[in-house]
């Protein structure tokens, strides 16, 4: 078994008491539409359409080849896949043989893959030929060196490697093979981060799985329901807020697209009878000039009637115009991977849908919102988020020191964010973590720094967000060059991070040279006065 921090055990009985927890593994649910609607469309990737039985069939496939060859409980993957069927197909078969999978983002590089293999130490890796990282033998071959026992690739001819080889019937599920425990850890979710090295999140099928259903219940997703799974497949937006396994647990159809991007995704939405999808604000913009630019373009968006928004900062303003432009309903989704969701509810006033992110999932949530020394906040007043709960994390994968920053002695989670509490709604208004939120992708400042300071010319580095009409927010380096150097170009800092192997997404979009950094009382480096003086330079 893969260990994890438990919940109590009043918890854990109250929870399954209330009836969230129901020792139901997560493939529960691709069983349960077996049961029900086998030939319904579960999947439609491109050309290919996949009914549940053909979801079922070919997760099975796998499944018993994986056993085959070995692989079972006690053992990790690490996945990266774009946004094909195939990534479901991989996640409930390993789920079905109680392997535990990492799902990277199909934008991590070698510095993400490396961090999150050191964690988990895979026997089992499926990836993308497509990647650059996979494009020769290198890196699959130093994944070997380290206990990789098994590597598929997507888009691979050789028989021996290739995943769609391996989803060809070869091998039934042994005797006695399958998922771990419900109350055990049945994947990892990917934190943002606010620390030098990501952290990864045991998620238990339990835990999960009340999320999923009871998300779906509060988003009204029914078997009619056609979801966009735009952004990318593994985020715990997209898989879980509902997400896809909402909509497989209600019998609904998953519409794959590569990106948000309006083009591809309008022509979709025409094309499929689209109803649902869920966007970061970035993409909501796009989406509303590209109607804006070419009102004509409304028509292709006739079927979809909600559209929910999360992950980043949504501007009021903006999300007024959702209904008005995109003729569809607006849900205000704010989540993260380690657990706690807040919807605004589809009956909820136009002012509670435009104005706040929305109310937790769970009656049995608990929420505190907090000032600087840990004394609950009245109404109204912002103060710090934590949070504890059915389907709240109780600890990061084997990160003891962390951990002990991360939950207080009664067990809450506190988040970094920065919230308003009225009626039981939460406002999002900031946030304390070391972080970056650039359009929903989250950046870790000082994974950043450690980087950047590991090049020869730079002695001091401090990563801060800077405002951004589109994306929100963007990042900036100011940095300190050792004596004697002058400058170094935004390129070769650049091809620096790049060269470590760290994903695009965090580069740094403006880098400043200064003598030194500015110091807070306590010594640390002052960040809002950095992040005050790009203000002034901006104005
Ligand atoms: P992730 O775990 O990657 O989903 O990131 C979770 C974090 O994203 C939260 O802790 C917030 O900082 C941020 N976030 C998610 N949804 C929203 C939202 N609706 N408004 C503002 N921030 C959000």
């Amino acid at each position: 078994m893969i260990e994890f921090s438990p919940w109590p055990q009043e918890l854990a009985a109250r929870y399954r008491k209330a009836g969230y927890w129901i020792d139901q593994p997560l493939t529960g649910i691709l069983d349960a539409q077996m049961a029900i609607r086998p030939m319904a469309e579960a999947l439609v990737c491109g050309d290919r359409r996949l009914s549940y039985a053909d979801l079922d069939r070919l997760s099975r496939n796998l499944a018993g080849r994986l056993a085959q060859a070995g692989l079972g409980h006690g053992d990790t993957a690490l996945v990266q896949l774009p946004n094909v069927a195939e990534f479901y197909i991989v996640f409930f078969a390993l789920l079905r043989i109680g392997v535990v999978p990492v799902n990277a983002l199909y934008s991590h590089r070698r510095l993400e893959l490396a961090a999150y293999a050191a964690q988990i130490k895979p026997r089992l890796v499926i990836a993308a030929r497509g990647h650059e990282l996979f494009r020769d033998d290198a890196f699959a071959d130093e994944l070997r060196a380290g206990g990789v026992q098994t590597l598929l690739l997507l888009d691979e001819d050789a028989s021996a490697h290739s995943l769609n080889h391996w989803l060809e019937p070869g091998a039934d599920l042994p005797e006695g093979a399958g998922p771990t425990p419900a109350d055990q850890v049945a994947f990892f979710q990917l934190s943002g981060g606010s620390t030098g090295t990501p952290k990864l999140i045991p998620r238990t099928h339990n835990d999960y799985d009340y999320s999923i259903r009871a998300s779906a219940e509060i988003c009204a997703v029914t078997a009619q329901t056609r979801f966009l799974c735009a952004l990318p497949a593994g985020h715990n937006f997209t898989l879980s807020s509902p997400g896809a396994l909402g909509v497989f647990h209600a019998g609904g159809t998953v519409v794959m697209a590569p990106s948000p991007e309006p083009q591809t995704c309008f022509d979709l939405i025409a094309r499929e009878g689209v109803t649902m999808a869920p966007l970061v604000p970035p993409a909501v913009a796009l989406w509303l000039r590209a109607v804006e630019e070419e009102p004509a373009r409304r028509a292709q968006l006739a079927t979809l009637n909600q559209m929910l928004v999360g992950g980043a900062s949504f501007a009021e303003a903006t999300a007024r115009r959702v209904p008005e432009l995109l003729g569809c309903r607006l849900q205000q989704v704010f989540g993260m991977a380690e657990g706690l969701v807040n919807y605004t509810r589809l009956e909820d006033s136009a002012e509670t849908i435009f104005t706040t992110q929305g109310r937790p999932i769970s009656p049995d949530d608990e929420v505190r919102v907090l000032d600087q020394d840990g004394r609950p906040v009245p109404d109204g007043t912002a103060g710090a988020l934590a949070t504890r709960g059915p389907y709240t994390f109780r600890g990061y994968y084997r990160s003891p020191d962390h951990n002990a920053q991360a939950f207080d002695a009664d067990g809450f989670y506190h988040s970094g964010d920065v919230v308003v509490r009225q009626g039981g709604y939460l406002r999002v208004v900031g946030r304390i973590k070391d972080q970056i939120n650039r359009g929903g992708e989250k950046i870790a400042a000082e994974e950043i720094e450690n980087l950047l300071l590991r090049h020869p010319d730079i002695t001091h580095a401090a990563l801060v967000a800077t405002p951004d009409a589109w994306l929100g927010e963007k990042s900036c380096a100011f940095l300190v060059l050792r004596a004697g150097v002058e400058k170094l170009s935004p390129p070769a800092l650049r091809r620096h991070l790049l060269d470590l192997g760290v994903a695009e997404y965090k580069l740094p979009d403006r880098f400043r040279f200064l003598p030194d950094l500015p110091l807070t009382a306590v010594g640390k480096i002052d960040k809002r006065r950095l992040r005050d003086s790009l203000a002034t330079i901006a104005a």
